[in-house]
């Protein structure tokens, strides 16, 4: 048998925790047993990854070195990195005609750019330790666009992309890569934009909720963040050794149609 159902504790650098999915993720793997380095430029995140037991770096993902400085400190605290989640993202919401060009190079900085580079700075580790995981906390909107986003649709599908060169350049080395593709989970991410979407529609926060973000799903409700973590917890574990270079759709059927 490959896969095995033995829980075995392991390194993890998560990036994005101070809120939402990375939080949820930060909060599971610790639960679980995992070390967990919590990386977010946003220093409230210390408190809350102290909280689970987890350690904390303060980084400015958009900024290179830091990426490959996060990376360096979870060797340095934990010996070396197995498991990388790549979460942090942010959203802005303009037509291409006025989408400024400070915020379409910030997004791709943060959300395809930083994965990229904290991949390529935690793979010898993976590669000597001859096992790893990296999962890309991706978007519905790696799949499919929606107008308004243009920035941050092009990083989700570019995540993929990274997502399948990862699969195929580790195969052999016992790395894993994997992007989840959730539809819209209940985060602050989420919050400021149904607050934003009544304003600008006239609309009351739970009629943006049911005619605009759940107008495409087939279960009519906001996803947890604790169920992405689920998923990320199982395509971290052993027993998912041979799912590589996948998308997990969690998007309450929105795709299906
Ligand atoms: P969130 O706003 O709750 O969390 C985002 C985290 O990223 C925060 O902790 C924030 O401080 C951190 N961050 C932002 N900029 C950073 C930077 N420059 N450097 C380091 N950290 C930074 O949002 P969330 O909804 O939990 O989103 C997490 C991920 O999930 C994102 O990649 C998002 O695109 C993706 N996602 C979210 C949803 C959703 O509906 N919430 C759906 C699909 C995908």
């Amino acid at each position: 048998m490959t896969g095995s159902a033995t829980f075995i504790p392991r390194v993890a650098l998560v990036t994005g925790t101070t809120s939402g999915i990375g939080e949820a993720v930060v909060r599971h793997f610790s639960e679980l047993g995992h070390q967990v380095l919590a990386v977010d430029f946003d220093s409230a995140g210390a408190e809350v990854a102290e909280r689970v037991g987890a350690s904390f770096f303060e980084a400015d993902l958009t900024d290179g070195e830091a990426c490959k400085a996060a990376v360096a400190e979870a060797i340095r605290r934990f010996g070396r990195v197995d498991i990388l989640v790549n979460n942090a993202g942010i959203q802005h919401v303009a037509p291409i005609e006025e989408f400024p060009e400070a915020k379409w190079r910030q997004i791709i900085d943060l959300m395809l750019t930083a994965p990229f580079l904290l991949t390529q700075s935690a793979w010898p580790s993976m590669r000597e330790n001859g096992w790893g995981r990296v999962i890309n906390i991706a978007s519905v909107h790696a799949q499919v666009a929606s107008p308004g986003k243009s920035a941050y649709i092009s990083a989700k599908h570019g995540m993929i992309g990274l997502t399948k060169t990862a699969a195929l350049e580790g195969g052999a080395q016992g790395i894993t890569a994997n992007a989840i593709c959730p539809a819209y989970v209940k985060t602050p991410l989420v919050d400021n934009q149904i607050a934003d979407q009544a304003k600008l529609h006239g609309m009351e926060e739970q009629e943006v909720i049911e005619q605009i973000m759940l107008k495409n799903a087939a279960v009519k409700r906001l996803i947890e963040p604790g169920e992405v973590a689920e998923l990320v917890a199982y395509l971290a574990s052993n027993s998912a050794g041979a799912v590589t270079g996948s998308s997990w759709n969690i998007d309450l059927g929105w795709t299906a149609q």
